[in-house]
């Protein structure tokens, strides 16, 4: 008789195709929680956990559809002790389960805790890839060694060659491996921006199950038209809107902001491939396919697209496999500042802040250059305390999952871990943000003043933020223009910027 054996599913581990599943076995009874552990170690946006509980509800169903055998604990269920360990422990007692199976957590988090399933006594523990990512856990770290710092581009052509994805034998396609200098264009005024696709759930018994349990959310919902794909058919679909409707502009626009549209070209397919239910090769092929078929489509936009997935999305993990758990608390500038308060309620005089984070708060999703260039940006200047900001992005976004929330955050956007990630800080003045958007021209502030009450804030932080590091960064080859700038300016100038810093800086609730 094959052992009984008890297969423990993750909320983010929703991946139909996994092998465990393909074929239907009398001893292996599947397990789903929604717990308390999950739900509280950072308050999560209403719309994430809805997102989570909606999609792990109906990954139960399909495999029960599919004749597996299911032991779902909601979030309301008296079983539930809201702990992995405690509740497959009393499953063991109770089932008779001889083996306990799971698939290898992302989070450091997870996978210290499941290995405490080894101390149950007379169980054998089994633990299986999820099958899910192109890299293996520890393959950047290895393709690295004895490499002062993760060049990004060198892993991406790695990959690019690896998965064969716009590839012509070993040349890449149209000559260049990185189009990114074609993916920088503001949207123009008149530009049609297609409205995105979105599902319209009715999710209000499980938020009202939330709001039963306690549970601490931040931002809004409406319980009745919710947005997110709760299952791989509206993933799927997801994909094909992009391919169809927002493809042949992703690139160029890649980096653009609009007011008139809170996700332009952008796929919103993170949540849906961070919790596993669609593959990145499959996006990746799907995408190319129907790029390379559509002459309407330049290679830049595809390979722009190709380049998140296959380059950054598989960097980030590998980059956290890497560093965690010290990583986690890497803060290179010592900033101590709390967070503005406004960062929970949009609540600012400036338009650029203030359309990024009440959008964060009404979607649960701000695409990526308004997460690095708006918010991420002002945070580093105004010297937040990269755990306040790591708590911030962990909550805020349904695609938040820690592996590639921290690595961009503190890494990418915070240049707390001293450059890991990146060769240079991201950060820029109001200049950036006026070309690349159109929020400077209703602002109460003025993109070009440095000093006085309409002077832009990402100004005179810009310069502080320099003047302040000197030390750290003067010596940073990629930044010595800035330093050059710097120092060219008279002396008054210079001072009544840092002044001017120094007023924001002591009023940050204010701005
Ligand atoms: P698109 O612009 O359509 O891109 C397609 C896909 O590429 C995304 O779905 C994503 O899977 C991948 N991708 C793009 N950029 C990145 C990146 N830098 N790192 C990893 N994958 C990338 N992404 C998350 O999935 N979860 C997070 O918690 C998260 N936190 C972030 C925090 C900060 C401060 C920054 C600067 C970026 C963060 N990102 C995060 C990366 C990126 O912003 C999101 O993946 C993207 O906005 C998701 O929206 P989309 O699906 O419409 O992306
Ligand atoms: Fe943002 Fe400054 Fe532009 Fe206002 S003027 S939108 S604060 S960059």
């Amino acid at each position: 008789m094959p052992p009984k054996t008890l297969r423990l599913i993750l909320g983010d581990q929703l991946n139909l195709q996994h092998s465990w599943f393909q074929t239907t076995q009398p001893e292996v009874v599947y397990f789903l929680a929604e717990q308390r552990s999950e739900t509280d170690y950072v308050a999560h946006h209403i719309q994430k956990v809805v997102g989570f509980f909606a999609a792990m509800r109906k990954f139960a169903a399909a495999l029960q559809n599919l004749g597996h055998q299911v032991i779902y604990y909601a979030i309301d269920n008296p079983l539930n002790q809201h702990d992995f360990c405690a509740n497959i422990q009393s499953l063991v007692e109770k089932h008779g389960f001889e083996v306990v199976a799971y698939q290898e957590p992302d989070e450091y988090r997870l996978d210290k805790k499941l290995s405490e399933l080894s101390q149950i006594k007379g169980l054998t523990i089994q633990r299986v890839s999820t099958e899910h990512f192109i890299t293996e856990r520890t393959e950047l770290a290895d393709f690295f060694k004895g490499k002062k710092s993760y060049l990004m581009e060198t892993f991406y052509r790695h990959q690019r060659k690896k998965t064969g994805l716009l590839m012509e034998g070993q040349q890449p396609m149209g000559g260049q491996w990185n189009f990114d200098a074609d993916n920088r264009k503001k949207l123009p005024a008149q530009a049609y921006v297609p409205e995105p696709l979105v599902f319209h759930h009715n999710v209000t018994e499980i938020v009202n199950q939330i709001k039963t349990a306690g549970i601490q959310t931040i931002g809004s919902i409406v319980p009745e038209n919710f947005n997110w794909p709760t299952q791989r058919q509206e993933a799927l679909d997801l994909l094909e809107y992009f391919c169809a409707a927002l493809l042949p502009w992703f690139g160029s626009y890649q980096d653009a902001m609009d007011t008139r549209s809170w996700s332009l070209f952008h796929a919103r397919i993170s949540f849906a491939l961070n919790i596993k239910m669609i593959h990145p090769l499959e996006v990746c092929e799907r995408v190319v396919q129907a790029g390379l078929e559509n002459p309407d489509v330049a290679l830049h936009q595809i390979e722009g697209f190709v380049r998140q997935i296959i380059g950054w999305r598989e960097y980030m993990r590998g980059v956290y496999w890497a560093q965690m758990p010290e990583y986690a608390q890497l803060n290179f500038f010592n900033h101590t500042r709390p967070l503005p308060d406004w960062f929970w309620t949009g609540a600012t005089k400036m338009n650029c802040m203030r359309h990024a984070i009440k959008q964060s708060l009404d979607q649960a999703y701000a695409h990526h250059i308004q997460r690095l260039m708006v918010t991420g940006n002002f945070a580093l200047m105004a010297g937040i305390h990269p755990d306040a900001l790591d708590e911030w992005y962990l909550g805020i976004y349904i695609d938040a999952i820690e592996w590639v929330e921290i690595t961009n955050t503190r890494g990418m956007s915070q240049f707390a871990d001293g450059g890991i990630v990146g060769t240079k800080p991201y950060n820029s003045t109001a200049n950036y943000i006026n070309n690349m958007s159109n929020y400077c021209g209703s602002c109460f502030y003025q993109h070009k003043i440095r000093v006085g009450e309409k002077a832009c804030p990402f100004n005179s932080l810009y310069w502080d933020f320099y003047e302040r590091n000197r030390e750290v960064l003067g010596k940073n080859p990629r930044i010595g223009m800035a330093y050059r700038n710097l120092d060219k300016m008279p002396e008054s100038e210079r001072t009544a910027i840092i002044k001017q810093a120094e007023k924001y800086l002591n009023n940050l609730n204010d701005l």
